[in-house]
């Protein structure tokens, strides 16, 4: 029986491993990582590859490294030559300096060692701790960390669900069909979505063709996905502080800038609209249909309530990620069978050391109620690392 089994070896499954094996003291070869891909942070890569992100949006003090400092003095290393950059406000650090920063550090803990391929199906409690199903078997371990996260379930309107089943061409940026270095050059296409990597993506693909970026909204202009208090006591304080998990659920929503974009990005999508000829429409895709040659017609709706029409080669959906509990049919489940607290959002409640039930734990969205508003993002990783028990 494993020590530790960990579900999910992205970002915030191969920090947490990183953190159990070489800080907590737990023995190599009694943690696991179970992740369907071959590789840690695939999913991870692909995504933020199909953005086109230039600079992170975090800190030069959140990245998979145990010493929050390990980045930057990775940035001096001959290894980073080329690729330290570091953006202000924070010092961001570039993606491309992230991601080598992100290889360095599963390749000096041999961090792709602890992992087993594959996908959990079934969680039990069994007698001395939980089985895991899988379709190549089951796993036990005295103790689960659930670190799923949404990033597997890309959010689809409705509109462009009906548009894919007709045939139409339509991708979601997250989808695990899409990968954007693949459109062909001079295709006309449209961006849906009000972010950041709608924007990202949108710039990136107006270098390439017709590229008309279609938001319902004006720009929302935020450096970071949420106030940098929630970092830190600031607004944490408080946040520990309250019992109800409603409240809580309220402070969450009230704290995160959704479909936000900070302003160098901004910037740098006004540009394509000088240089590179992007069209941004502020509009609601009302509908879609497939239309002659295999292009796509989209009917929009302006704020003013005026509708106008847009045809394009192909729809790329920057809608992020579904909004409802992480996990799936296998956890909701497990919820049920084991009879697991919820808060009326539908979220775990958790204890202080993010156990959902003796020796079940939970990491990312998974753990927002009690880890707040940057629960899913690297940060989010570390924090959660600070709250598992040491061997
Ligand atoms: C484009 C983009 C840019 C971002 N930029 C930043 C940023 O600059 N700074 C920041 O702090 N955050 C950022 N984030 C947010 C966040 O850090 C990432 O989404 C991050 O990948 C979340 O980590 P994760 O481990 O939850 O998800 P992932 O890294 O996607 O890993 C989850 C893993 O769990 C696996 N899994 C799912 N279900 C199962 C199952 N049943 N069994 C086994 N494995 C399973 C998945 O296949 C996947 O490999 C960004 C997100 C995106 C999409």
């Amino acid at each position: 029986m494993l020590d530790w089994l960990l579900i999910g070896g992205g970002v915030h499954g191969t920090h947490l491993s990183l953190a159990l094996t070489a800080r907590l003291g737990w023995p190599r070869d009694r943690v696991r990582v179970l992740d369907p891909h071959p590789e840690p942070l695939a999913l991870w890569s692909r995504q933020t590859a199909n953005a086109g992100m230039a600079f992170m949006r975090s800190s030069l003090v959140h990245h998979l490294a145990l010493d929050p400092y390990g980045l930057k003095r990775f940035a001096r290393s001959p290894e980073a030559a080329g690729v330290a950059r570091f953006a202000p406000p924070y010092r961001r650090p570039s993606y491309a300096l992230f991601q080598a920063h992100a290889e360095r550090v599963v390749c000096a803990h041999a961090l792709d060692a602890l992992r087993v391929q594959g996908r959990a199906v079934r969680l039990r409690r069994v007698a001395s701790g939980w089985r895991v199903e899988t379709q190549a078997g089951a796993l036990n371990a005295r103790r689960v960390v659930l670190a799923v996260g949404n990033t597997e379930r890309p959010c689809w309107p409705g509109w462009a669900l009906a548009l894919h089943e007709a045939g139409g061409t339509v991708d979601h940026l997250f989808g695990a069909a899409f990968d954007r270095a693949a459109v062909p050059d001079g295709e006309r296409t449209a961006v849906v979505g009000g972010g950041i990597s709608a924007a990202q993506a949108a710039t990136a693909l107006a270098r390439r063709g017709p590229t008309v970026l279609v938001s319902r909204h004006a720009a929302r202009v935020h450096q970071l996905d949420a106030d940098p208090g929630w970092l830190g006591p600031k607004r944490m304080a408080g946040f520990r502080l309250e019992p109800c998990p409603v409240a809580g659920r309220t402070a969450i929503d009230g704290a995160r800038h959704r479909g936000s974009v900070p302003p160098d990005v901004l910037r740098r999508l006004q540009r394509a609209v000088r240089r590179d000829g992007l069209e941004r429409v502020t509009a609601e895709v009302e509908a879609a249909e497939a239309g002659p040659l295999g292009t796509v017609r989209l009917a929009l709706r302006r704020p003013d309530g005026a509708a106008s029409a847009s045809l394009v080669d192909r729809v790329v959906l920057a809608t992020g990620f579904e909004a409802s509990r992480p996990g799936g049919a296998w956890l909701d489940a497990a919820v049920e069978a084991e009879g697991l607290p919820l808060a009326p959002c539908g979220f775990p409640r958790l204890g202080r050391s993010l156990a959902w039930a003796p020796g079940l734990y939970a990491a990312g969205p998974l753990a927002e109620l009690e880890l707040g508003p940057t629960a899913r993002n690297v940060a989010g990783a570390r924090a959660a690392a600070d709250r598992l028990p040491a061997a």
